[in-house]
């Protein structure tokens, strides 16, 4: 049995032909956000589906799949198998019923899924944190994913919201206020979207505090001077999504400010680029610390055995883990077990594992499929 997956991400839709955590085969189409996007998704699946080495399953209707899993960004109503709250990129599917569209479009049934609870589910079941019971998860990018499994089984609550808010925690009462409504969230401040304000307070801040200097270690930023100082390589190449930057060497050792005036698309990756610059050490502290207040709160939440941080900026994880691991455990309540932080083997396919997953629930109740109509 085979699933027809589809993970609406941020910067690209990736689409896989899946048996139980094996991806048989896979592409991605880029995001244009207008509703052509699902008869595209549909197309390439059908393509997918027809490059199948076995003929007599690319024979059948849509190589034997019984069941479309999707991924979204945001909240999903389950029983409605639709987003209730889009991104703007994904507002076309707002309310949109997906379950009649896969029906329509494959006939087959759909389960529908948050992206954070499906790469969680993803990297329990198939991945980097394969067995656990108790996980939670952080995907830091565009804003700020999380999810929880307890006791083997995602969190959803009463109205599907459980787990997945933990990026809007304040973590400062007299922070900026937040695209959510609500003030100080850990995304607020420490996300791609929030990234061009938060440089700006850092700028506000180091005007007031006159220039930089040795002894001017809150602008210069005491865990990103750290973190940088952690790994003299922090000069990544540029990751594969090739956001920002790719312009030449030159630019390359532009500040941040500098990307921004020059109209490059800034990502978190360009902080970790520009580290000579002691704003983007400030800003990665800010980022840093941020971050670890939001892990702190899954943790004093959900008591995980293991925390997964995944997003584009892991692919500097020698850089960020180390200094983020400290933070947290250094803030987790006395008597908290001190959870290990790890990044998956392969954060672009942890979405796609967990809408496996979703498709073949196991006996020990590690997912719990919604039910279809
Ligand atoms: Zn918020």
């Amino acid at each position: 049995m085979t699933e027809l997956c589809i993970d609406f991400g941020g910067s690209a839709i990736k689409l896989g032909v899946c048996d139980d955590g094996r991806v048989l085969a896979r592409s991605e189409l880029p995001v244009q956000g207008t509703p052509d996007d699902l008869d595209r998704a549909a197309a390439e699946l059908r393509r997918l589906v027809g490059t199948l080495a076995a003929p007599t399953d690319a024979s059948l209707a849509w190589g034997g799949a019984s069941v479309v899993a999707i991924a979204v960004p945001g909240v999903v109503d389950r029983q409605r198998a639709a987003l209730v709250a889009a991104h703007d990129k994904y507002g076309y599917l707002a309310g949109r019923d997906l379950d009649a569209w896969a029906r329509e479009t494959f006939g087959l049934p759909a389960v529908v899924e948050n992206d954070a609870r499906a790469a969680l589910l993803g990297e329990a079941r198939y991945g980097v944190a394969r067995g656990a019971q108790n996980a939670v998860i952080a995907v830091f990018g565009t804003g700020i994913g999380t999810a929880a499994l307890l006791d083997g089984r995602l969190l959803h609550g009463s109205h599907d919201h459980a787990g997945i808010l933990g990026g809007h925690v304040t973590v400062d009462l007299d922070g900026p206020v937040c695209n959510c409504g609500n003030v100080g969230c850990a995304e607020a401040i420490a996300s791609t979207w929030a990234l061009e304000r938060s440089l700006a307070a850092i700028e506000r801040r180091g005007a007031a505090t006159g220039p930089d200097t040795a002894d001017n270690s809150k602008r210069n930023g005491e865990l990103g001077a750290i973190a940088a100082a952690q790994h003299d390589d922090w000069r990544t190449p540029r990751d594969r999504t090739g956001r920002g930057d790719g312009t030449g060497a030159g630019t390359r050792r532009a500040t941040l400010r500098a990307r921004i005036d020059a109209g490059q698309a800034v990502g978190i990756a360009d902080i970790v680029e520009t580290l000579e610059h002691p704003d983007s050490r400030a800003l990665l502290d800010l980022y840093l610390r941020a971050w670890s207040a939001a892990i702190v709160g899954l943790c004093h939440a959900y008591d995980p055995d293991v925390v997964i941080v995944s997003g584009g900026v892991m692919r500097s994880a020698q850089l960020i883990l180390p200094a983020l691991t400290e933070q947290v455990h250094a803030h987790l309540w006395s008597s908290s077990f001190r959870p290990p932080l790890v990044v998956p083997e392969h954060p672009d396919s942890s979405v796609v594992l967990g809408l496996s997953a979703l498709a073949h629930p196991t006996d020990d109740a590690a997912t719990e499929r919604p039910r279809t109509r």
